[in-house]
């Protein structure tokens, strides 16, 4: 599997603002903030999409979503805040890892673009 710039990340080969970390995931700050809050939790293990988890993955996408929980409630975001899986080019991914973005800290609309 090739590497990307999240595998860089978990490999420290590149700096990230890390607001969490365990065995299975990390969570870090989006180089590109969309709202006053935005971090982005991705598994260790390289799954390049949501497409791609496998029925082995189930308790790992469950950790996955609890981080969230976690790094929301770390986060102050009392409010509430959204949680967006871009899938597949139609899905607007531009990085061939997994990751679940937290926005926060602002009201947010819908539909999104
Ligand atoms: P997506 O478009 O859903 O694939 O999201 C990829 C996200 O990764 C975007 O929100 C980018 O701003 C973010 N991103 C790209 N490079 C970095 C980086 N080096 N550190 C933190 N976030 C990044």
């Amino acid at each position: 599997m090739s590497e990307t710039l999240f595998s860089k990340i978990i490999n420290r080969e590149i700096p990230a603002d890390i607001v969490y970390e365990d065995n299975l995931v990390l969570a870090f700050r989006d180089i590109a903030p969309q709202a006053p809050v935005h971090i982005l939790v991705i598994p260790k293990k390289p799954i390049p999409k949501l497409a791609d988890a496998e029925s082995q993955d189930h308790a790992l996408m469950g950790h996955l979503l609890l981080t969230v929980k976690r790094v929301a409630e770390q986060e102050g975001l009392t409010n509430g805040y959204r949680v967006v899986i871009n899938t597949g080019s139609d899905g607007g991914q531009t990085v061939d890892h997994l990751h679940l973005h937290i926005l926060g800290g602002r009201s947010m609309t819908w539909p999104p673009g």
